[in-house]
């Protein structure tokens, strides 16, 4: 791991570095007069720290910018090659992989490697193995490696690095491990926290800093970003939607609990709800196999969609007017200007979308309803691995 003032205590110019950094990460590039006027400090001072940055490798001149006319300062920004970071989305069967350079531009990507998540330390070093091996394979210098992030579905302390869903009985924690395994400095975080931060860096968002990022896969999770940052509450758990006590009915939740708006409005219900279809005799595509006693899947229904099945699509309809009723809920509280829908359901489109508008029209109050607009997560299964990626970099960033 190369060594940088990142990696000494902070002192008050170490401080200052950090925040010319995290501000060329929101707003791209500087004047030094800019910087000065934004962190209240001189213009000597900003100068001399900004060339320490060059020294160091972390920023470059962009060279003079601006309108023709007066003098036109030089801006600074980022240096892409000062670094990488690695961002893993762990799923229970496989996992994938994004690179990222210091400016946070996807440089490799990898899906679906094979890997099996369990509660036990060999399944984590089995995850380091994969990680290395994939990294040597498109000859990333791990020298030059400045954190790997790790986004896992579950309740997680993004403090203390531990999973709540996967913990170790050896009492390590997965980034501990792989810290220990890999060298670098290793963050973890919950999947719909790591999608909605990949989704405002460097998706969907534009200017938007209240956001609320939907995951719909199979399970439902949030993340929410709030003036600009990830709010997590107290330990982190901040953002349980599908767990939200929203029906009187008698369905046991992943959670243990009865009634959560997760079984209404998730893959699982699509799940569930198709197969009672099935199970009534309702025509569909999917009737054969079912009938043959072979296994639906999750994926079996995406593909049922985009086949333009009827029976599927009513299903998708009606979490996704259920859907829209919960956000109408969640934009009455928040009001955000950007909703993006992300997670597996994604993939059906309007059939899940249009229902989703017109329940949030219908029940949220107007006037806060105007604010928001409801997107698709444009980064789709890469928002994950490249979230967690700039996670570990925000973190490397962080002033205490
Ligand atoms: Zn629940």
């Amino acid at each position: 791991m190369r060594n940088t003032f990142l990696d000494k205590k902070d002192t008050k110019n170490s401080i200052l570095k950090k925040r010319i950094l995290s501000r060329c990460i929101e707003e791209g590039e500087f004047s030094i007069a800019a910087l000065s006027k934004e962190l209240v400090t001189s213009v000597p001072t900003v100068t001399k720290l900004i060339q320490e940055l060059m020294d160091e490798g972390f920023m470059v001149d962009l060279g003079k910018h601006g309108t023709s006319g007066g003098r036109r300062p030089s801006v600074f920004g980022l240096n892409p090659e000062a670094g990488y970071f690695v961002g893993v989305d762990v799923r229970h069967s496989h996992a994938t992989l994004a690179v990222t350079d210091f400016k946070g531009n996807l440089i490799y990507f990898s899906e679906d490697r094979p890997f099996v998540l369990k509660n036990n330390e060999e399944s984590i070093l089995t995850l380091s193995t994969s990680i290395r091996d994939y990294t040597d394979s498109v000859h990333l210098d791990w020298n030059k490696v400045l954190g790997l992030g790790i986004s896992v579905t579950g309740r997680i302390n993004p403090e203390t690095g531990e999973s709540y869903s996967y913990p170790l009985p050896s009492g390590k924690t997965i980034s501990g491990i792989l810290s220990e395994e890999l060298g670098t400095r290793v963050i973890i975080e919950n999947d719909s926290r790591a999608m909605a931060y990949g989704e405002y860096l460097d998706g969907i968002a534009e200017k938007e800093n209240n956001m609320l990022f939907i995951n719909v896969s199979w399970g439902l999770g949030m993340g929410i970003i709030l003036g600009g940052n990830l709010f997590y509450g107290k330990s982190g758990f901040a953002g349980e939607f599908g767990h939200f006590p929203y029906f009187n009915n008698d369905i046991i939740c992943r959670c243990g609990k009865i009634g959560c708006f997760e079984t209404g409005a998730s893959g699982t219900a699509l799940h569930r709800e198709v197969l009672a279809g099935l199970r009534s005799g309702r025509a569909s595509t999917l009737t054969d196999k079912y009938n043959r006693g072979d296994k639906i899947t999750i994926n079996d229904i995406y593909k049922a969609v985009r086949e333009e099945d009827v029976l599927c699509i009513e299903k998708v309809q009606e979490v996704g007017e259920l859907l829209g009723r919960g956000l109408a809920g969640l934009i009455n509280i928040f009001n955000p200007e950007l909703v993006v829908i992300g997670g597996k359901m994604a993939v059906t489109g309007d059939y899940l979308m249009l229902p989703i508008r017109s329940a949030v029209k219908k029940h949220s109050q107007n006037f806060v309803g105007r604010d928001t607009h409801i997107k698709f997560t444009k980064l789709g299964h890469q928002a994950a691995p490249i979230g967690a990626a700039l996670l570990s970099r925000s973190r490397l960033l962080r002033v205490f």
